[in-house]
């Protein structure tokens, strides 16, 4: 059906515990001429069939997609959404008054290299393969097939997620409709979305359940949004009832869509106040009257390699954080670096809290919601995690 990948003998382990990676380094050969993102099947060293996925010149040579003998066809892409879909119907989080979820989460969803947004009537695609690229039109027919009384658009933004770009054309644009309302609302709250500029997909949809909660904490607090984006915590935090909300980000762009959410939210609100300043700098120089602090800050570790540093900027940025904090004040502080464990995390943000000399008490232990799926087989899946402190 397809060309084929043969494995070493005894690098099929994985593969028969369902993780959907092959390293180049498993490969004893390949059928002659096998394309970037092309579909493969991959192969023991007796010749059986083990799965089929897609190719591509990196560590991780193929990202599968099935574990069976199957064809990857218009069926399949259908099939597999559905069961996406079916997911998310379960969760309870399609609503009138939730309009933004995530539908695809790639290996989370059997889909590795794919990401689908939903925002309102708009599914954001975004493909980290060259498979699901070359796929992508197979992929949104299936969309507007299996969702058409909710979607009318079908965005493409992969032009910062794909390797070897000049050769592959991954130009974002518009696969159906392009006349898109790019706000949606999450618990109620509307949210200017700007997928085709915007960081990821336009939102993190990922921290809903976590700004959710903060919303509970809020009431009469001062709250610090560090590295606020689209001021998601923001605009919870004063639905929350908080006294004044200051949000802190080094891209004016987002201070922009910032202030454009709180006042979307809450016309004419004065407690609000948003800095277009670098956290370090806005950390080091603030006082210390806040009793609720954010700091969600970009992954700082991208590999492996960077983990030592990025455990180093984490410890810092939460020592500066846990300094300053009024007695009694909250701490929810995140790491997105999948690369960084949850206990590497806790162990810099536990030598930020001893260099501090306070009591730190652990509230709440955070991850990513439910609509980011992680595979019990593929816990390399798990990215974000998270802790509510109580500092004494
Ligand atoms: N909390 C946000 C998501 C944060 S994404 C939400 O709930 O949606 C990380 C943000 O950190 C980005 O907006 C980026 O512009 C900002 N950022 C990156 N480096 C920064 C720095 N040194 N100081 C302040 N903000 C920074």
């Amino acid at each position: 059906m397809y060309k084929k990948i043969y494995l070493k003998p005894g690098k099929d382990a994985g593969i028969k515990r369902f993780h959907p990676w092959i390293f180049s380094g498993a490969i004893a050969r390949t059928d002659k001429d096998v394309n970037e993102g092309e579909l493969v099947e991959v192969v023991d060293h007796e010749g059986k069939v083990l799965g089929v996925g897609h190719f591509q010149f990196s560590t991780i040579s193929v990202r599968l997609l099935t574990f069976k003998h199957e064809a990857i066809d218009c069926e399949f892409w259908t099939e597999r959404l559905a069961q996406a879909l079916e997911v998310r119907r379960s969760l309870g989080l399609m609503r009138n008054d939730n309009e933004a979820f995530r539908l695809v989460h790639g290996e989370g969803d059997g889909l590795p290299g794919l990401i689908i947004d939903v925002y309102r009537n708009t599914a954001v695609v975004q493909a980290h393969s060259v498979g699901m690229h070359r796929a992508r039109h197979d992929i949104a027919n299936a969309l507007m097939q299996l969702m058409p009384q909710e979607l009318e658009n079908v965005y493409y933004k992969s032009d910062k997620t794909l390797p070897f770009m000049e050769e592959i054309d991954a130009e974002s644009g518009y696969l159906f409709g392009g006349n898109a309302d790019s706000v949606a609302k999450e618990y109620g709250l509307q949210f200017q979305i700007d997928w085709v500029k915007g960081q990821k997909t336009g939102f993190f949809i990922d921290q809903r359940e976590n700004r959710r909660l903060l919303e509970q904490y809020a009431e009469g607090r001062k709250v610090l949004n560090m590295f606020c984006y689209t001021g998601g915590f923001s605009v919870y935090a004063l639905r929350g009832g908080a006294k004044e909300v200051h949000s802190v980000d080094s891209s004016e762009r987002a201070i922009e869509i910032t202030n454009g959410n709180v006042e979307l939210n809450f016309p004419g609100c004065s407690n609000h106040y948003a800095y277009a300043e670098d956290a370090f700098k806005f950390l080091s120089t603030m006082d210390g009257s806040y009793d609720l602090i954010v700091l969600d800050p970009p992954a700082f570790a991208k590999h492996r390699g960077a983990i030592h540093n990025a455990l180093k900027g984490y410890t810092r940025l939460n020592a500066m954080a846990f300094e300053k904090i009024k007695p009694g004040g909250l701490l929810f502080t995140f790491s997105c670096s999948q690369a960084v464990s949850k206990d590497q995390f806790r162990l810099a943000v536990f030598t930020a809290a001893a260099q501090s000399k306070r009591f730190v008490r652990i509230l709440h232990q955070l991850h990513q919601p439910a609509d980011h799926p992680v595979s019990i087989y593929h816990p390399e899946g798990e990215y974000l995690k998270g802790l509510v402190l109580y500092v004494e």
